[in-house]
């Protein structure tokens, strides 16, 4: 399983940066998870349009999602257009997204699979279990199987045990980590800190722990440094351009 980074900035795309979009492929198959704000040029300095096979949207914030619009545009306004995009997400969480254009300019580009967080999913060669986790909107985590390999993606979360149970043992858990290490009192429920998703890394015994979302002013060395007080083992964070390869 190959993980791309193609942005990992929070709440909005700072200067040079982009919102959470994450490529996952496996066994020749792509899946695009999280279609932030600024992800598609990223995307496409990778592969073309038409190479995505299904996105996975964790929940219907722009800062995940908000790039779908592009990324159907550019694989329906050709003269050859790809067969429809399955697009998975919560019910109703890209309703705002998918209306952006005239009604029915993008219809043939997608197919909405919208599921019930925690019923299994099969996208391509993946397994996927999903949890609703705490944030201000519904929000799935999801579990990625594919081979021997687990992905863990939290989305956006406040502090939930379901967390811990959906990354327990995972090779790698890709945490939101808006703040380094106190989460402000009127965002304790629905965002984390570095150091709260270092802990439950450590409780899920994870074998690494990447941290994204970190949001404009959030300092990166200050959000290792707390997540390295809480968890021995290898902590990154997620920027534009890195690959992980879960071997
Ligand atoms: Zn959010």
């Amino acid at each position: 399983m190959l993980l791309t980074i193609l942005g990992g900035c929070g709440a909005w795309p700072a200067a040079g940066r982009a919102c959470s979009g994450y490529l996952v492929e496996h066994d020749g198959f792509r899946l695009l998870v999280d279609p932030g704000y600024a992800t598609v040029p990223r995307l496409l300095e990778r592969i073309t349009a038409d190479q995505v096979d299904a996105v996975f949207v964790s929940h219907g914030h722009p800062d995940h999602c908000a790039d779908l619009n592009p990324l159907l545009r550019a694989r329906t306004l050709r003269d050859d257009p790809p067969a429809p995009l399955p697009v998975y997400s919560l019910p109703g969480a890209l309703d705002a997204v998918l209306a952006l254009d005239r009604p029915g300019m993008l219809a043939d580009a997608y197919v909405l699979h919208e599921f019930v967080a925690g019923d299994p999913l099969v996208i391509g060669p993946f397994r996927a279990q999903t949890r609703l986790l705490p944030h201000s909107v519904p929000n799935a985590g999801i579990r990625l199987t594919a081979g021997e390999r687990v992905l863990t993606y939290t989305g956006d979360t406040g502090p939930s045990p379901d967390v811990v149970d959906l990354a327990r043992g995972a090779d790698l858990l890709l945490a939101e980590a808006t703040f380094a290490d106190q989460v402000p009192l009127d965002s304790r429920r629905h965002l984390s800190s570095a150091r709260q998703a270092a802990r439950r890394a450590k409780q899920a015994e994870v074998r690494h722990l990447l941290l994204t979302h970190l949001q404009p002013g959030t300092d990166a060395a200050a959000a290792r440094a707390a997540a390295g007080a809480e968890y021995d083992g290898e902590v990154g964070i997620a920027t534009s351009g890195l690959t992980i390869d879960l071997h």
